[in-house]
């Protein structure tokens, strides 16, 4: 391999260290039948009981380290082992098949990894790692093969691996390891948000990385960008890169607890966070966000074995309302089908579900399904301001359907006496270039706007978000995405109503010089992006930004966009 390569920037941070080559002996699954049936049942319940311990150790150290959430995904782990299906599975190929215990466990896991691999959904797919973890954890105890101990490592070292299973990724002492660099893996991948949360580096999915390196190299990784290079040439480079990473780093913990505002004493564009899940708010809090721009309420749906009833979803909006202590909370009603799927409910077959039945047009012809969820919004908005936001609305009459079922809703609760509260906004996701294009109108009927750029760079484009073949597609500075953005942010303002953002380009360090420019209100991205994007607008002022903005909708292409934002930003 060429000394550089690049892979995906999984966890922030630069490192400069020896290898560690974490490449424990392979798994041979010996093929002889079992002798004594019983034994091979005995052998596989004390290894059960001996993965059992080990997990429950290592839950204790992630809870030491990482808390109690992500030190749940152990007691996850310990569920997997005590599950009775796979168990009667196991059993049932040693006593009717005479399967040796490794192959028989060997044999099932294959079976659930396969079936959770192949599911659509990435979250799902990365469930597959999981089983894949504990089943070989189990594997090489019934073989009596060493189970690795990384908490041991005591020199500083960049971890270098296939793929790093949660369990490893919890035993990582972060005062020795520096970084970790896999073959495997990507940006959601449980590795990845582990590493986040220990504040490791990490560069995942380099395909070729354990291949290409061998004991004593030195390796330097940058987890934001993605950049690898083995024994770097120059040193220098990578210091400097660390310097100005540990030095930013600083400089921007000040600006958790910042007022939002321009260079020129502007204050009133917003900083919101992105959270999928209640226990999300806390981060949120954390580094200064000052509202929830979008809280995706499907992964209480993808979470759940049914749909969540009206009270179960009341109660986990009730609390993020609670915990923003007044301050706005956008919950985007279900947003589901695409590559989102319920694994108790059986979507159609379509060939092209991202354009298919989904979201709005799901929940729309399913109002026995939409009013729970809708009951439990209004509810919860009796504890705060609220807004209800529609996802993927394409024309005028679906929102005005989706905001008159909304309050015929309200309307059904006020009777039977149920407080809903009086700081209420209906919104919707911009998200289908019809939207953008027809913003001006929309505007009349909704309160706010929220501008999906995920969807609406793939629909613009015409290129799937989920294919690798067409990433050079995604192009928010693409003078046509900005046109499509200025339409939206021109036409909410046309009626007094307010314009926001909750895509991945709203938190892009390059986006928002422009997007200010544009008049863009409300900025909602991962929580850990906010003190970037208020230290940007506070070296900015407005005039500039506009000016900035003028220029780049005049541009062809994508790079002139970009070429003017760094010009603009190295003033700076
Ligand atoms: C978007 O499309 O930009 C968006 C925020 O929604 P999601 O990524 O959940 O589709
Ligand atoms: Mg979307």
């Amino acid at each position: 391999m060429s000394n550089k390569i690049k892979g995906i920037g999984a966890s922030n941070g630069i490192a400069v260290a020896k290898v560690y080559i974490l490449d424990e002996q392979p798994i041979v699954i010996p093929t002889t039948k079992a002798k004594d049936v019983q034994s091979e049942l005995d052998l596989i319940n004390s290894s059960i009981n001996k993965a059992k311990k080990d997990l429950e150790s290592l839950q204790a150290i992630a809870k030491e380290k990482l808390g109690e959430e992500k030190a749940a995904i152990f007691e996850a782990h310990a569920s997997i082992l005590q599950d009775p299906a796979m168990a009667e599975e196991f059993v049932a190929l040693i006593k009717e098949q005479n399967y040796n215990a490794s192959r028989a466990i060997d044999e099932v896991a294959k079976k659930y990894i396969e079936m959770f691999g192949a599911m659509e959904d990435v979250y799902f797919r990365e469930r597959a790692a999981d089983i894949k973890d504990v089943t070989e954890r189990l594997i090489r105890y019934v073989l009596k093969m060493p189970v690795l101990d990384l908490a041991s490592i005591n020199d500083e070292v960049i971890i270098v691996a296939e793929d790093l299973t949660p369990s490893q990724t919890a035993q990582l002492n972060p005062n020795y390891v520096k970084g970790f660099a896999c073959n495997v893996g990507g940006r959601t991948s449980h590795a990845a948000i582990m590493a986040r949360s220990l504040e490791i580096p990490a560069v995942l999915g380099l395909k070729t990385i354990l291949s290409s390196v061998k004991e004593n190299d030195i390796l330097a990784i940058d987890g934001s960008t993605g950049e690898v290079e083995l024994n770097p040439s120059d040193k220098l480079v990578w210091e400097k890169k660390a310097k100005k990473f540990a030095q930013e780093k600083v400089e921007l913990e000040q600006f958790k607890n910042k007022k939002t505002i321009t260079k020129d004493g502007f204050d009133k564009f917003i900083l919101e966070g992105n959270i999928g899940s209640p226990k999300d708010v806390a981060a949120v809090i954390e580094n200064g966000g000052e509202g929830v721009g979008l809280f995706r309420s499907e992964f209480l749906y993808m979470d759940n074995d049914h749909f969540p009833t009206e009270e179960e979803q009341f109660e986990a909006y009730k609390q993020v309302v609670v915990d923003m202590n007044g301050k706005m909370t956008v919950i985007r009603t279900l947003d589901i089908g695409g590559d989102k799927k319920l694994s108790y409910f059986e979507f159609p077959e379509e060939m092209n579900p991202f354009l298919g039945y989904r979201a709005i047009r799901f929940t729309m012809d399913r109002k026995d399904i939409f009013k729970d969820q809708i009951r439990a919004l209004l509810r919860a908005s009796a504890f705060g301001p609220v807004g209800i936001m529609f996802p993927m609305i394409a024309t005028i009459d679906e929102f005005v359907g989706a905001k008159k079922f909304t309050l015929a809703c309200k309307a059904e609760l006020e009777k039977e006496g149920v407080k809903v509260g009086s700081d209420l906004q209906i919104g919707m996701m911009v998200e289908i270039p019809a939207a953008a294009i027809n913003a001006e109108n929309f505007a009349k009927h909704a309160d706010f706007f929220s501008v999906g750029t995920n969807d609406l760079i793939q629909y613009s484009m015409a290129a799937d978000r989920m294919s690798e073949n067409v990433t050079y597609l995604y192009q928010p500075f693409n003078p046509s995405i900005l046109r499509l953005l200025k339409m939206t942010i021109d036409g909410a303002h046309k009626h007094g109503k307010w314009a926001g953002m909750c895509g991945e380009m709203a938190g892009e360090p390059e986006a928002v010089p422009l997007l200010m420019g544009l008049g863009l209100d409300a900025y909602s991205m991962s929580a850990t992006s906010i003190t970037k994007a208020r230290s940007i607008m506070a070296k900015l002022t407005l005039s500039e930004t506009q000016e900035l903005a003028k220029k780049a909708i005049e541009c062809e292409t994508s790079s002139e966009v970009l070429e003017l934002v760094n010009q603009l930003m190295s003033t700076k």
